[in-house]
């Protein structure tokens, strides 16, 4: 019983593989690198300490995905693997649909085909878009504003008609604001391109790598201006997708999308002091425009979570901070 992690090497992948291997799941990790590090795996296999198995290859490659249920006794699927920018989702629309969309088709053809019928999707709290009442629960209106996003709830509708047919059950977890990194300084946030995620903008500038941190909108109608968000912890997402997993195992619960968060606001400015007492330094700020594609405010309810899954997030804004810098300070070139 093997449980596959498409998108392995990436951010939340690697910590998920950490995670589920320290809970006793035998796991094959699946990535083709193209915004993550072959050194994420290396750090995965130097925490397990264990052989952990791993298949370069690209997931719109039915084939070449074929033969990773070949090889491998493929009992449930955690699919983390898909593009994630929500400027680049504007520039080029096509990458976004063909990439993330493609992906989960030829794994849902070849998780037929092999009658494995448990699978994790990582959704996004985006699916929701500008939400008019807050916090979101998973019922609230799903309007994502931009291609990203779209790409996302078009994968749980095809996952719900799949799962509508009868065998596979899956849960999707739409994640808030993941930050932070694992204890041990060894895996963290590292995209191959410049980061657009908040914690690594900060970081970099606490860190003199970037000059400042700019601020996208001060004039939002939230308690300081700024975008409020619910970050959320890494390794407490890791942990989510462990007990979705152990959820799954129980029996059938058809296709079910639950909120991932902290149920908490932050705002950028109160991130930026979280990160401050972190890094025992002034960051430089600028205040610049809104960006195309941002929300306002929004955080999540979080009863799903504890009731279907029995999870609740663990750390709090200055451990996510903590945990970030430290990643951030002992890699500064991320994996290389
Ligand atoms: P990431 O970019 O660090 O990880 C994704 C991994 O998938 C990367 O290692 C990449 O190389 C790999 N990948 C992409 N397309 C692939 C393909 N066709 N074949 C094989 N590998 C492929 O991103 P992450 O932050 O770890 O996000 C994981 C998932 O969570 C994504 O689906 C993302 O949409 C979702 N999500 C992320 C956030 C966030 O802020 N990080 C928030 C909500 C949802």
């Amino acid at each position: 019983m093997t449980v596959l992690i498409s998108g392995g090497a990436g951010y939340i992948g690697s910590h998920t593989a950490v995670a589920l291997h320290q809970s006793g799941y035998q796991i094959v990790m699946v990535d083709n690198f193209s915004n993550s590090s072959p050194k994420a795996v290396d750090a995965v296999r130097a925490l397990t300490s264990k052989e952990v198995n791993f298949v370069e290859a690209d997931l719109c490659d039915p084939l070449a995905l074929e033969r990773v249920f070949q090889q491998h006794k493929v009992s449930d699927v955690l699919h983390f693997a898909a593009h994630k920018t929500i400027a680049e989702s504007f520039s080029e629309p096509l990458k976004y649909y063909r990439n993330n969309l493609t992906s989960l088709l030829n794994l849902l053809t070849v998780m037929e085909q092999y009658e494995v019928q448990r699978l994790v999707y990582s959704s996004s709290c985006a699916v929701y878009g500008q939400p008019k009442k807050l916090p979101v629960g998973e019922s609230s209106p799903q309007e994502p504003n931009n291609p990203y996003a779209r790409t996302k709830l078009i994968g749980e509708q095809i996952i719900k008609d799949v799962c509508s047919r009868g065998s596979l059950a899956a849960i999707m977890l739409r994640y808030f604001n993941p930050v932070g990194g694992h204890k041990s300084g060894h895996l963290g946030e590292h995209p191959n391109n410049s980061p657009n995620n908040l914690a690594p903008l900060v970081m970099q500038a606490a860190m003199g790598k970037r000059e400042k941190f700019i601020v996208h909108g001060d004039d939002y109608d939230t308690r300081d201006g700024s975008g409020v968000r619910d970050y959320v912890h890494v390794v407490d997402l890791a942990e989510a997708h462990v007990s979705a997993l152990a959820r799954l195992r129980k029996g059938h619960c058809g296709a079910v999308a639950v909120n991932v968060g902290t149920g908490k606001p932050t705002s950028v400015f109160e991130v930026i002091d979280a990160a401050q007492k972190a890094c025992g330094t002034q960051i430089n700020q600028e205040i610049s425009k809104r960006r195309a594609g941002d929300v306002a405010a929004i955080w999540a309810t979080t009863d799903a979570a504890e009731e279907l899954l029995d999870w609740r997030a663990k750390r709090d804004i200055n451990e996510m901070m903590v945990d970030h810098w430290r990643w951030q300070t002992q890699h500064p070139e991320g994996y290389i």
